[in-house]
């Protein structure tokens, strides 16, 4: 899985990122930042929760938003996305600005893509979206995912304050969402030493921001540091391949629907599990970095600790799909440390579904 350092030193060279903005009440500084792209005609993306920030946005772009939409559909269905592109096109928009969480993100990326219009992301989740190259929607009712640059948000305006909002348990499952980019990355082929470091930092970052947050709603501090450590997490996930917990993850999310974040969490800790002993050098730093016996009893932990979902059984995962999915997932291809393992594979589900903790296996 190693990766040569002539490799690493060329991968280096092609990291992707936004220009990033990041400061308490960033989102004041929206209209240097639209004409700093010299934009004049904006679609304004937002879902149901960043209302007041919407007013905000209004009163500073003025009469450049000529197109607004205030409602989103997770995983972008075609039937939604498709009438708001072709108006953003009769609009003649040349900015799309969305804000609010990875559903937002989410919706600006594919007008993006679609009408080929430049996207400023201003996220108030943890899910890391704003800063990759990666979009989703869902054609025929299935999801599908790719990679590429006209989606990356040519500016990320990140504002901790529109993340004071955030109940505990989203924040709880978005962080470990976030994580769970960064974990992927570590044991990715193409890592380079900048994603590394990103990565282990972003971990580092919001496993010490969640228990703060869990002990305290109102610690800003740990709010600023939370939405930190999902950029750099969202930065690991655009610059590095994922592996088989996001292979699992796409493909739970396509057959049922779960929720994004709460499925993330209760997979990560047995997806960490299955590579475990083919991944040891990368697994065993999260493991020191989350100051436990092992990443998978850490992240599980970690996890427990701070309200975060544990357990798919709670999320609605019928078990007995489990030899169905195992199916669908031996026929994708990417890439894991660990090479498929149809049963191994099924007992993750399973344990994940009876959100039990790794070290407590029967
Ligand atoms: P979400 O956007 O669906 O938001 C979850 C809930 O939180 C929603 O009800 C939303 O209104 C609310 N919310 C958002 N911000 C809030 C705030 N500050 N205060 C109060 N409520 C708030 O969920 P998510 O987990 O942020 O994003 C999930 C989506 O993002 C999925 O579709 C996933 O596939 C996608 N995603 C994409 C990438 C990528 O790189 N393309 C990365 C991560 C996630």
């Amino acid at each position: 899985m190693r990766t040569t350092k002539e490799a690493r030193m060329t991968a280096l060279s092609v990291a992707h990122s936004p220009k990033v903005v990041f400061a308490r009440g960033a989102l004041s500084q929206i209209a240097s930042e639209v004409a700093a792209l010299n934009k004049k005609r904006i679609l304004l993306i937002s879902d149901e929760s960043a209302s007041s920030h919407v007013k905000k946005v209004n009163d500073e772009l003025g009469s450049l938003i000529v197109q607004s939409v205030d409602r989103v559909v997770m995983h972008v269905p075609d039937e939604f996305s498709a009438p708001i592109v072709a108006r953003a096109q009769k609009n003649e928009i040349d900015l799309v600005i969305s804000i609010g969480g990875g559903s937002a993100t989410g919706l600006g990326k594919i007008v993006a893509l679609d009408a080929q219009i430049d996207l400023m992301a201003v996220p108030t989740t943890y899910a890391g979206s704003e800063m990759t190259t990666i979009w989703g929607r869902t054609r025929n009712n299935q999801k599908l995912t790719g990679r590429d640059i006209a989606v990356l948000a040519k500016t990320t305006i990140y504002d901790p304050e529109l993340t004071y909002s955030l109940p505990l348990s989203i924040s709880a499952n978005s962080g470990m969402n976030a994580i769970a980019h960064a974990v992927e990355a570590l044991y990715a082929p193409d890592i380079t030493p900048e994603v590394h470091d990103a990565a282990l930092e972003g971990i580092q970052v919001i496993a010490n921001g969640l228990p703060r947050l869990h002990a305290d709603i109102d610690d800003i501090k740990a709010r600023d540091e939370l939405l930190r450590g999902s950029m750099l997490c969202g930065f690991s996930l655009s610059n590095a391949t994922m592996g088989i917990h996001h292979k699992i993850c796409h493909t739970l999310g396509g057959m049922f629907e779960l929720a994004h974040a709460p499925m993330h969490s209760a997979v990560l800790p047995w997806a960490v599990s299955y590579n475990l002993n083919f991944a040891q050098s990368q697994l065993n730093e999260v493991a020191k970095v989350l100051n436990a016996p092992s990443a998978d009893i850490g992240l599980w932990d970690l996890a427990n600790k701070v309200g975060a979902q544990t357990s798919l059984k709670n999320i609605g995962y019928p078990l007995e799909k489990s030899e169905e999915v195992a199916d669908v997932i031996s026929r994708a291809t990417f890439v894991n440390p660990r090479p498929f393992d149809h049963h191994a594979v099924v007992d993750l589900l399973r344990n994940a579904y009876e959100g039990i903790r790794p070290n407590d296996e029967s």
